[in-house]
């Protein structure tokens, strides 16, 4: 019988998000600051092996699902014999993919060969010079060839649109048109301070209830869909579109009480919520020689001491210092 994982709030945890790298080739400006990023030096990532020693024990102790995400995971080198080892671990049903679509393409074939149906491809603006202005890269082109291809060849396709104001407003509505005759969900997210800098706005202005009575004023019809257990998400519907679309309320942090998820950061931090500032380092215990039982104890004891949601994972930061890193450091 499956093993589950629970955490001290008895929520069941089943779901690991992996950032296989800090590294990327866009520069998003909700995400890290145009200029003067600090990579994490190589050695201090985790090495592949790691990654699958770290993976291969969290699936013993029950967790089935893994989002490989990163910074920009195809960005990694060997990121693909990665792919394939971890797709052959028994327990493991599910990996999914968040990528910014640039230099997905080419992967494409193989992901879906190897079992690999759910990708989230980032895109915030239907517009080519907008696309520039907030990404910094001119490479919007081969971001929407990628997602054409996707949807031609069947994968669940999810579009993360981060909603920021003054920036894209006005592309809420295109993207929510996506859905009219694409089988896909177009996902609004609330802009949340993790992109290297700090804040950019006093006051989060654009929060999931704006997003929606905006929606509505074009579309008072739309349908609440029902939100599968732990969705992060608030699902719609508009009727007569063959896709859906969602609001993510990260900032506001709606969804923490069925939040089943875990976080591997690039430097192998486990982070058991994302606005925590990490709990231990797995790198760092298994380049000390921890064995697999220190580090599943290592884990129980983190889970054991989770906090009830992200405004109290974020008062117990160390220092009490406020969320300021860049998402690709975390692991959107
Ligand atoms: N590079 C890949 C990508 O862009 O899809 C994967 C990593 S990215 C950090 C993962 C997700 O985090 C993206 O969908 C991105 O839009 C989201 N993200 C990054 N910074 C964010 C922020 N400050 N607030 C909300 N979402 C953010
Ligand atoms: Fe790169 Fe993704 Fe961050 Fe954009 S959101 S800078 S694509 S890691």
């Amino acid at each position: 019988m499956k093993q589950i994982l629970y955490d001290n709030h008895g929520r069941p945890i089943n779901y690991v998000r992996l950032a296989v790298t800090d590294r990327c080739n866009l520069r998003c400006f909700y995400c890290m600051p145009e200029e003067g990023i600090d990579y994490v030096p190589r050695q201090e990532l985790l090495s592949y092996e790691e990654m699958e020693r770290t993976i291969s024990l969290l699936v013993s102790m029950g967790i089935d699902k893994v989002r490989i995400t990163g910074g920009e995971p195809f960005i990694r080198k060997d990121i693909m014999p990665f792919l394939r080892s971890i797709s052959k671990l028994e327990g493991l049903k599910k990996i999914n993919i968040t990528t910014n679509g640039t230099t997905t393409l080419p992967h494409l074939e193989e992901l879906y060969q190897l079992g690999i149906r759910s990708i989230n491809l980032s895109l915030d603006t239907l517009d080519k010079e907008r696309f520039f202005a907030i990404t910094r890269r001119d490479v919007f082109d081969q971001v929407m060839e990628t997602l054409h291809t996707m949807l031609k060849m069947g994968f669940e396709t999810k579009i993360n649109t981060v909603v920021m104001d003054g920036k894209n407003t006005d592309d809420i509505l295109p993207l929510v048109e996506l859905a009219r005759d694409h089988k896909l969900s177009v996902r609004f997210i609330e802009e949340m301070p993790f992109n290297g800098e700090g804040q950019h706005y006093s006051d989060l202005q654009w929060n999931h209830k704006k997003i929606l009575e905006h929606i509505k004023q074009v579309y008072p019809n739309v349908e609440k869909l029902p939100d599968p257990p732990n969705s992060t998400s608030y699902n719609y519907q508009i009727p007569g579109f063959k896709g859906t679309f969602g609001i993510i309320a990260a900032y506001s942090r709606t969804f923490c009480g069925t939040c089943n998820r875990i976080r591997i950061t690039p430097q192998g931090m486990l982070k058991t919520c994302l606005y925590d500032d990490g709990v231990f380092n797995v790198k760092n215990m298994m380049r000390a020689g921890a064995t697999d039982q220190q580090l599943e104890t290592a884990f129980l004891e983190a889970l054991g001491n989770r906090a009830k949601n992200g405004f109290e994972a974020e008062r117990n930061r160390n220092f009490g210092l406020p969320v300021s890193e860049s998402m690709s450091t975390i692991g959107g």
